[in-house]
């Protein structure tokens, strides 16, 4: 597959035997079917920027991640299919690379690796410029693509958003796609945004610092649903991932969409909704990542 076709993004219902709570509809938004690797939320973050580059004759993008990150693989893959030359700046030395790494350098992104120390730097575009002198015209998209580009870019996922939803479930990392949907999106709907990682509460500042003024509102995070931090999981994970795949035919990652969908369970469990709620849950993609656990899922 080597184009993005947005027409690939279907609503899948969640037939009623997953969840007993009386709700009104429950789906999942699929966003992972767009493409295989530069998936669901990825694209919307990427597509503006990759747009601005090409129009500004940028002939080059760098961009940032770890060694398992989802954008950077994103990012080589787009960059790739545009024509375009990448870099990514890397936190941490590998001594052995890992397969997002391999993946990356094989779809031509040029790998620049950094201590954990000197990547705190990677706001500083003097820092950036020198880093990647060799290339000129850069055009530098920040980590997660969390830029006014790609906030805007996340926005556009409201083309699939249906007026009558009244809950929108989604997973976040930088906040990036929240924020840019919240900025797009009617205020009537609320938003349920789900953190995998420890702590994740601090993200609420960084979200409201980008929404503007009067769409800092009807929103919320939760932060309870980490399973011991960011990429860390659990048997029982796995077997709600198993299970949830047996229902639905819906494949969740490990690290996002299966701790939004068992917070969601949750949330069903406790009565959170009103018996009226239409749900819609976003499934921002992802499924790389569960390369690390191929073997305990059964798909
Ligand atoms: C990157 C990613 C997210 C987080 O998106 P942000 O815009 O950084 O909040 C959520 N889900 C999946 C599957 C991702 O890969």
């Amino acid at each position: 597959m080597d184009t993005i076709d947005e027409r690939r993004a279907i609503i899948q219902p969640i037939a009623k035997g997953w969840y007993s709570q009386q709700v009104a509809a429950l789906d999942v938004l699929r966003l992972d079917l767009l493409h295989p690797i530069i998936s669901g939320n990825k694209w919307f973050k990427l597509r503006l920027n990759i747009r601005h580059a090409i129009d500004g004759g940028f002939k080059t993008i760098v961009t940032f991640g770890g060694g398992f990150s989802n954008h950077l693989i994103a990012t080589a893959y787009a960059a790739k299919m545009f024509g375009i030359k990448s870099i990514g700046i890397v936190r941490g030395r590998y001594d052995v690379l890992t397969p997002t790494l391999v993946d990356c350098k094989n779809a031509g992104m040029e790998l620049i690796f950094v201590s954990k120390e000197e990547y705190e730097q990677k706001e500083d575009t003097v820092w950036i410029r020198k880093l990647a002198s060799h290339f000129d015209e850069l055009f530098i998209i920040p980590e997660g693509g969390a830029n006014e580009w790609g906030r805007v870019g996340a926005g556009l996922i409201d083309r699939f958003i249906g007026h009558d939803y009244t809950h929108i479930a989604l997973s976040v990392g930088t906040g990036t796609t929240l924020t840019g949907l919240r900025n797009k999106l009617d205020n009537k709907h609320q938003m349920l945004g789900f953190v995998p990682m420890k702590q994740g509460a601090y993200l609420k500042e960084h979200i409201a610092e980008h929404l503007h003024t009067d769409k800092n509102t009807n929103w919320q995070l939760f932060d309870n649903w980490h399973f011991g931090g960011f990429g860390t999981w659990n048997d029982d994970l796995l077997q709600f991932m198993n299970a949830f795949y047996r229902t639905t035919n819906i494949p969740l990652d490990i690290v996002y969409t299966s701790k939004m969908m068992y917070g969601i369970k949750q949330l069903l469990a406790n009565d959170f909704f009103p018996p009226d709620a239409r749900i819609l849950c976003i499934h921002t993609g992802g499924l790389r990542g569960n390369v690390s656990v191929k073997d305990r899922l059964i798909y």
